[in-house]
C-alpha cells in the first residue's frame, strides 16, 4: 500500500498534468502510514520520493499568495486584455483542482478516523505571520464556519503552531470549539489535531487542522498522518500554482515571442506603433496609457533642445493627450523615462494632501484616480543617454505593475526599440532618395511621381487639381549681397512658409528647383487655388530674416497657376503651363499670381502692391 502510495505520488510529481493524482496519493499515503505494521526500523518509501521529486525543480519559493496576486484581476480595468482573462481562467482551475482535492482528502479520511468532524487549511495571507482559511470541509453541513478567520501569533489554539518548538497540537479534551477561531455558532468540539505546513526550507507556511465532536479521537499516529497529508497538500497547492503560473507566463511570453517576430519584418514608423499598441493593449491591462515618441532628429538642428509628441494614447481622459507635444524640459514623469532613459514606477496614494504629477506637464488635467503609474522608455541602442519612446501606462490600482509585467514589457520594449530604430533609418533613406536636404521637401522625380498618383485619384472621383509653379523674386541679389548660406535660410523660411499655407496631409509641395518650388494642391476649384497661391505670396512677404543690419531682408515671389480639371490629362503639361504663367508673373512686375489659361496672357494689374487679377484672365 505504501509503495503504491509513493509510486502515486512520484508520478503525481512529474508534472501539473498528474495533480489531480495528488490528493488520491496523498490520502493512500496516510492510510498505507496508518495501517503499516510497525516494524523497528522500518522505513517509509514516500518521503524521499516527494523530496528528491521537488528538489528536481530547482525553485522552492514560499506558498503565498503573493504568487497569485501578480496575476489577479478581480478589479475590472479600461481594457480587458484577452490574456487576462484566460490567466483567470486558469487560476481558477488551480483553485478548483485544490479545493476538489481537499474535499477527496477528508472523503479518505473519514474512512480511517470515522470522528473526524471538520479539516482545515491555514495558509499565509499578506505575511508569514498572518494565516489565513485556505480550505475547509465539514462533514456536517449545517455547520457555520467564519472563512475571513485570520490567524496570528497569539491568538487561539493554532497559533501555538508559529513557535518552533510546537510540531503538532493534540487535545482530546476541550470544550467547545471556540478556541479554533474557525466556527460562527460553538460545536462541541472535543479533540483537534493540528500540525504546520512546512515548505522545503521547512518554513511555517500555514497549518492543517483536523477536529472531532468525541474526546480523545485522535492519538499521535493520526498526528503523523497528517503531518504527511500537509506535506503532500503544500506540494499539491504549490505544484498546482507553480504550474499554473509557469502556464502562464509560458503563455505571456509566446504572445511576446509573436510580436518580437512581428517586429524583425519590416515595418513602418507607423507599423511600430501600431503594433506597440496592440501588444499593450491586449496583453497589459491599465486604466490609461500612452506612446510618446521624440520627433526625429533633424541634422540641422542638433543643438536645439529635442521635442516630442504623443503618438497614441487611450483610456481615461486620454482625449487630452492626442498629439500633445513636449519637450525634454518638461517636468513630467513620463518624460523623466525619456530623459534618462530608465524605467519610472510610481505609486499614488489616496490623501488629498498629496500633490499631483504631471504625466507630462502642468497643463494636464490634474485625475487623482490613478494608483500607480509605470513609464517604460524604449530607447534605440543599448546604453542610450535617451529613450526614443516611452511606454506610459497608468493604473487606478496600486498594485498592478508587479515585477512580471515590467520584465515583460522590458523584454517587449527591447525589440521594440530595435524595430523602430531600423523603420527610422528605412524612412530616412528613403527620404534621402526623395527628399531635398535642405527644406525636407520632396524633390522633383517624387513631385512627378505624387501628382500622377493624385491625378489617377482625382480622375476616379472627378475633381481638379491646382498646380502652382512659384520662383523667388530678384534671388541672386540676395546671394550678391549677403552671401549662399544666408540664401539658403531664405530658400528654407520660405519651404516652411508655404508648407504651413497648405493642407500637410493632403497637398503635395516640392522644391522643384533652387529657389523654386511647385504646390499641388487636391481637389480644389479655380478660385480655390488662387485664394491659396494669394495666400502663399502674402506668406512669404511678411517674412523676415535677419541679416544683422538695420533692416531685416524681405523677399517676394512670383507665382504661376494652371487648374487641372478632369478633362486635363498631362501632369507633366500642368506643370509647364504653371511654369509658363509664372513666367508672365515675372514680366508682369514679379510679387503676382498668375493663371495659365489658353487666352493671350497679359499681367494682372497692380492694386496698392498687391495684384488683382482681372475677370478675362480666369479661366
Ligand atoms: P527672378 O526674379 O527672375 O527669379 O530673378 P532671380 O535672381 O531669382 O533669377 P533666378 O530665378 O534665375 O535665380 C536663380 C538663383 O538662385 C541662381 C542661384 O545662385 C540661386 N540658387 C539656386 N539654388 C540655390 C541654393 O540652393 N542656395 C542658394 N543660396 N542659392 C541658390
Ligand atoms: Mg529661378
Ligand atoms: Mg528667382
Amino acid at each position: 500500500m505504501f509503495a503504491v502510495a509513493g509510486l502515486l505520488l512520484g508520478v503525481a510529481f512529474q508534472g501539473g498534468m498528474f495533480l489531480f493524482l495528488i490528493p488520491f496519493a496523498g490520502v493512500a499515503a496516510a492510510l498505507g502510514y496508518m495501517n503499516l505494521p510497525r516494524v523497528p526500523g522500518g522505513k517509509t518509501a514516500s518521503l524521499p520520493v516527494v523530496g528528491s521529486a521537488v528538489k528536481a525543480t530547482g525553485i522552492s519559493p514560499a506558498v503565498t499568495p503573493e504568487l497569485k496576486n501578480s496575476f489577479d484581476d478581480s478589479a475590472s480595468e479600461y481594457n480587458e486584455p484577452g490574456s487576462t482573462l484566460r490567466v483567470n481562467q486558469v487560476w481558477a482551475r488551480a483553485d478548483a483542482d485544490v479545493k476538489k482535492a481537499f474535499s477527496d482528502m477528508l472523503e479518505g479520511l473519514k474512512r480511517v478516523v470515522p470522528n473526524v468532524h471538520s479539516l482545515v487549511l491555514f495558509s499565509p495571507l499578506n505575511s508569514m505571520k498572518e494565516w489565513g482559511m485556505r480550505a475547509y470541509a465539514c462533514t456536517n453541513p449545517d455547520v457555520r464556519i467564519a472563512s475571513d478567520v485570520k490567524i496570528t501569533e497569539n491568538t487561539g489554539l493554532i497559533s501555538q503552531l508559529f513557535r518552533m518548538d510546537v510540531s503538532r497540537l493534540l487535545e482530546g479534551d476541550l470544550s467547545g470549539g471556540k478556541q479554533l477561531l474557525y466556527y460562527i455558532d460553538n460545536p462541541m468540539v472535543k479533540s483537534v489535531v493540528a500540525v504546520p505546513m512546512l515548505d522545503r526550507g521547512k518554513n511555517r507556511v500555514g497549518a492543517l487542522v483536523m477536529d472531532s465532536l468525541y474526546p480523545n479521537a485522535f492519538n499521535q499516529q493520526t498526528a503523523q498522518a497528517l503531518t504527511y497529508i500537509a506535506s503532500t497538500l503544500y506540494t499539491l497547492y504549490f505544484k498546482s500554482f507553480v504550474s499554473a503560473k509557469n502556464y502562464i507566463e509560458q503563455q505571456q511570453f509566446s504572445v511576446l515571442y509573436h510580436y518580437q517576430h512581428q517586429f524583425f519584418k519590416n515595418m513602418t514608423v507607423k507599423d511600430v506603433f501600431r503594433q506597440i499598441f496592440e501588444y499593450v493593449k491586449g496583453n497589459i491591462p491599465f486604466d490609461r496609457m500612452m506612446i510618446l515618441a521624440l520627433d526625429r532628429q533633424n541634422d540641422n538642428n542638433l543643438h536645439q533642445e529635442r521635442v516630442g509628441h504623443v503618438v497614441c494614447c487611450d483610456g481615461i481622459d486620454a482625449d487630452q493627450f492626442v498629439n500633445k507635444k513636449f519637450t525634454l524640459s518638461d517636468k513630467g514623469l513620463a518624460i523623466l523615462a525619456l530623459y534618462h532613459n530608465r524605467p519610472v514606477e510610481r505609486t499614488f496614494n489616496q490623501s488629498a494632501f498629496n500633490a499631483y504629477i504631471p504625466r507630462i506637464d502642468n497643463q494636464e488635467k490634474k485625475n487623482m484616480e490613478f494608483r500607480q503609474l509605470f513609464v517604460m522608455p524604449v530607447p534605440t541602442e543599448t546604453n542610450a543617454e535617451q529613450a526614443e519612446l516611452a511606454i506610459c501606462l497608468e493604473s487606478r490600482r496600486n498594485d498592478r505593475y508587479s515585477e512580471h509585467e515590467m520584465n515583460l514589457l522590458k523584454a517587449f520594449a527591447g525589440v521594440a526599440g530595435f524595430a523602430y530604430a531600423r523603420a527610422c533609418q528605412a524612412e530616412q533613406d528613403k527620404d534621402l532618395a526623395t527628399r531635398d536636404g535642405l527644406t525636407g521637401l520632396i524633390n522633383h522625380r517624387t513631385l512627378h511621381e505624387n501628382l500622377r498618383t493624385e491625378k489617377i485619384r482625382a480622375d476616379r472621383q472627378r475633381y481638379n487639381i491646382g498646380v502652382l509653379m512659384m520662383d523667388i523674386d530678384h534671388f541672386k541679389s540676395v546671394n550678391d549681397t549677403y552671401g549662399h548660406p544666408i540664401g539658403d535660410v531664405v530658400i528654407k523660411g520660405i519651404a516652411s512658409a508655404i508648407s504651413g499655407e497648405i493642407r500637410k496631409e493632403i497637398d503635395v509641395v516640392a522644391r522643384y528647383g533652387g529657389e523654386e518650388f511647385v504646390v499641388g494642391l487636391v481637389d480644389t476649384t479655380a478660385d480655390g487655388m488662387i485664394e491659396t497661391a494669394e495666400r502663399i505670396r502674402h506668406a512669404v512677404m511678411k517674412l523676415e530674416f535677419d541679416v544683422h543690419q538695420q533692416e531685416p531682408l524681405r523677399v517676394t515671389v512670383s507665382i504661376g497657376a494652371f487648374l487641372v480639371t478632369p478633362e486635363f490629362h498631362d501632369m507633366k503639361k500642368a506643370v509647364n503651363y504653371a511654369d509658363q504663367a509664372l513666367y508672365k508673373a515675372k514680366e508682369g512686375g514679379r510679387n503676382q499670381v498668375i493663371q495659365y489659361t489658353e487666352l493671350p496672357m497679359e499681367p494682372a494689374p497692380v492694386d496698392d502692391g498687391i495684384p488683382v487679377l482681372s475677370s478675362s484672365m480666369k479661366a
